[in-house]
């Protein structure tokens, strides 16, 4: 971080002009004045300015060159002494702004923790730790004081001045002994030295062969910006390699950040992590269930080096940090790492951007890899490392599928299902029955006429919950009462059709009335906490069946599950959806890699309509490895991404026309090579009562598709200017529009 201290304006020299980003969605940053009396905003610190009527804090981005014409707005205030955002943050913002088509203002104010964005004093509140200096002598002190160093003994030499004050010592002892020199404040640095010892006191498993040459090849660059991906197995071990290059990079003295899916649903992770490089101080989790305040302090602490490693989710990317050496981005293929809204970021993408500008190296880690991520192995972009096997003897597990077209399910499953299960139950394991579906049931319709419930608000049918009975739109989340009476032809022959987890879970209970049923998904773990509980209740290890969405499949080790139950594995290879294939592939793979994580050995079961499917059946034969080689191949021919660039521009608006006339006048003006697919009404054509469309472009080079959004781009300033056609048109109110680049969903 740039020490720039602040200087007090000479009236003399004139006025400092500075460039200010403003979180408002528009391009431009905005030049104001500081006044004679005001201090010079660093760099990267921020200002309060005066905007259309607004008090706004903004970031100070560049000094500007005086215009003799002109002399704009004073600023308010300097609130920054010193850079709030690092240089390197800084560039790193321009760059997202750039790429990804938003207002650096808004990019900006996506980094900054909401504290920080209001304008807030931005201090780290440390506890006091008291700690004796070495080599002291206690002899001739006075009583209490004695008492006191004796105390500190008992605690190792060091407590907060809380802990000091609750054994009753006044503060005045402890100002005595610090005046002596006796005792001192520790400072946060310490920490890691603490960290290290414990770290070797820690059980650290030998690594197997595997492992050992994985490493060995990774740190044949220990310095300088390599990315490599390691595509290792469920449960080969990967995660112990991050530990051991973590390790390296915090005996350097450096730091390292760790990206994860959801860290909320993965408390064993993180566990791990402070289990091998102790307390809180050095390991520090990012995620959603964090207060502001917490955010604040992990952001604070980590820019000035005080917390070693941080853990978490999507928007840890936008971390500052002292001196970063490290950055692994763990299950790297989760769609998590991308947001889909406002700042339409990847935190993989970004992460990338990040190391190669710090020259540092990066991992990239899963059982399942991106295609993307591939690709770029693939072309020499980054290192390719193999784990293929798993730790410790563990055997991957058996793959069978059950091809079950005119069969008699029982609410779903097949005998041969359920004899697997009381198989697998009754030697003493657990199940985990896999249903990518929430609910009880996908669809509510009525037998006699045929009609089915919809949203009012939203072109999708509506799924039947239970327990309490309602009906649910996922797309807008209302909810409606169950009416046993069609809403058409009056009769009351109304029946719910297809499976949800709730259904399932409902069968089994009937099946297996002894057996526990643990059913986790987004209705019934909605926190950490909850989340906690459930894995509790598994870690009992006592036969039980998991039924669950892919809340299951993330990243979760249970030791004595041995049988996984894929119940539908058909509608996610049939959606339209370009990456509908490789998103299911991944998620079989990664449910399928629940089962027989440790000694006792797993099977698979699959259930399908669709045996022959071609996709399925390269997963099962030549496993995600050989089936995402094919899937490359059929994106080359159709020049889909990774073999072009995409972007993909939405619209929205009550009246669907002036959604879809919006996007045809920016199609009209695109000439050159470019590849453009629509405007065509969404997949979900309506959601919340509004219509939505969307254009999709592809270009070959990414520099010739940014050309291309760029003065797409400049279009649309121009449309709601009212310099072309739609003058009536309110863009921002009536219609909503926005611009993604590497699209992950294109609905
Ligand atoms: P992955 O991240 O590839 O799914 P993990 O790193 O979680 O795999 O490893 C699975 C389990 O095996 C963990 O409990 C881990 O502590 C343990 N483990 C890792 N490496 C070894 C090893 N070489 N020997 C024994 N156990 C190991
Ligand atoms: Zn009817
Ligand atoms: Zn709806």
């Amino acid at each position: 971080m740039e020490k720039t201290h602040a200087k007090i304006a000479n009236p003399r020299q004139g006025t400092t002009i500075v460039r200010v980003a403003v979180p408002i969605p528009l391009e431009t940053l905005f030049d104001y004045s500081v006044p004679p009396h005001s201090d010079i905003p660093p760099i990267g610190g921020r200002v309060t300015v005066p905007f259309s009527g607004r008090i706004l804090v903004g970031i100070c981005v560049e000094r500007s060159p005086k215009d003799p014409h002109e002399k704009p707005k004073d600023i308010i205030e300097s609130l920054d002494i010193r850079p709030i955002l690092s240089k390197e943050l800084l560039d790193l913002a321009k760059w997202m702004s750039n790429y990804y088509f938003y207002p650096l203002g808004e990019v900006l104010a996506t980094i900054l923790p909401a504290q920080a964005r209001k304008g807030q004093k931005l201090e780290i509140k440390r506890e006091e730790v008291w700690r004796i200096k070495t080599g002291y002598a206690a002899s001739d002190r006075a009583p209490r004081q004695k008492e006191l160093l004796k105390f500190l003994e008992t605690k190792g030499g060091q407590a907060t001045l809380k802990e000091i004050k609750a054994e009753g010592f006044s503060s005045s002892i402890v100002k005595a002994l610090s005046e002596k020199q006796l005792i001192y404040i520790k400072l946060p640095e310490e920490t890691y030295v603490k960290a290290l010892r414990i770290r070797q006191e820690a059980k650290v498993p030998v690594m197997n062969e595997e492992q050992v040459a994985v490493l060995k090849n990774i740190n044949q660059n220990p310095d300088g910006f390599v990315a490599t991906l390691i595509e290792g197995v469920t449960g080969s071990g990967k995660t112990e390699i991050y530990l051991r290059m973590i390790e390296a990079v915090c005996l350097k003295g450096k730091q390292a950040l760790v990206l994860v899916p959801e860290i909320a649903l993965t408390p064993q992770t993180l566990s791990r992590f402070k289990k091998r490089f102790g307390p809180s101080g050095v390991v520090t989790s990012l995620h959603s269930d964090l207060s502001d305040s917490e955010r604040l302090q992990t952001w604070l602490k980590s820019e000035n080096g005080e917390v070693q490693i941080v853990i978490g989710t999507r928007s840890a990317i936008l971390t500052p940090f002292k001196d970063l050496g490290l950055i692994v981005v763990d299950e790297e293929h989760d769609s998590s790492f991308k947001q889909n809204e406002g700042l339409r970021y990847s935190a993989r993408d970004v992460a990338a951007k990040r190391a190669q500008d710090l020259g540092i190296p990066i991992l990239f880690g899963s059982a399942t890899p991106a295609l993307e991520t591939l690709n770029n192995a693939e072309k020499g972009l980054y290192d390719h490392l193999h784990l293929k096997k798993r730790v410790a003897g563990a055997k991957l597990p058996r793959v069978k599928v059950i091809d079950i077209r005119g069969l008699t399910l029982k609410a779903g499953l097949s005998n041969e299902m359920l004899k697997a299960l009381e198989l697998h139950l009754n030697t003493g394991n657990q199940a985990l029955i896999f249903l990518n579906r929430r609910g009880f049931a996908p669809t509510y319709l009525c037998s006699s006429c045929g009609w089915i419930k919809t949203c009012r608000k939203c072109d999708s049918k509506m799924t039947l919950h239970r327990k309490p009975d309602v009906l649910v739109c996922h797309h807008c989340g209302c909810k409606e009462p169950v009416r046993s009476i069609c809403e058409r032809c009056n009769g009351q022959q109304l029946k719910s059709l297809g499976l949800g987890t709730q259904r399932t879970e409902e069968a089994l209970s009937e099946i297996f009335p002894e057996v526990p049923l643990i059913r986790i998904d987004r209705d019934n773990v909605k926190s950490h906490l909850q989340m906690q509980k459930q894995l509790d209740r598994i870690n009992e290890g006592t036969p039980a069946i998991l039924v669950g969405t892919q809340m299951l499949a993330k990243g979760h080790h249970f030791p004595n599950v041995t049988l996984v139950g894929i119940v539908d594995a058909d509608s996610g290879f049939l959606s339209s959806d370009f990456r509908a294939p490789e998103r299911t592939a991944q998620l079989i793979t990664q449910v399928a890699g629940r089962a027989g994580r440790a000694e006792r050995s797993g099977d698979v079961c699959i259930q399908t309509y669709q045996p022959d499917n071609l996709s399925l059946r390269s997963l099962i034969k030549n496993g995600y490895g050989g089936f995402a080689r094919k899937e490359l191949g059929i994106r080359k021919k159709s020049r889909l991404p990774p073999y072009q660039a995409m972007a993909l521009i939405r619209a929205e608006s009550e009246k669907g026309i002036e959604a879809s006339t919006f996007l045809s006048e920016l199609t009209n003006t695109i000439n050159g090579d470019l590849e453009v697919l629509g405007p065509v009404e969404a997949p979900i054509a309506r959601i919340d009562n509004r219509y939505r469309y969307q254009l999709l472009l592809l270009a070959t080079t990414r520099a010739k598709l940014h050309d291309h959004v760029s003065r797409i781009k400049l279009d649309i300033s121009r449309i709601s200017n009212g310099n072309i056609s739609m003058r009536k048109m309110k863009i921002g109110r009536t219609l909503k529009w926005s611009i993604d680049i590497d699209p992950y969903d294109t609905f």
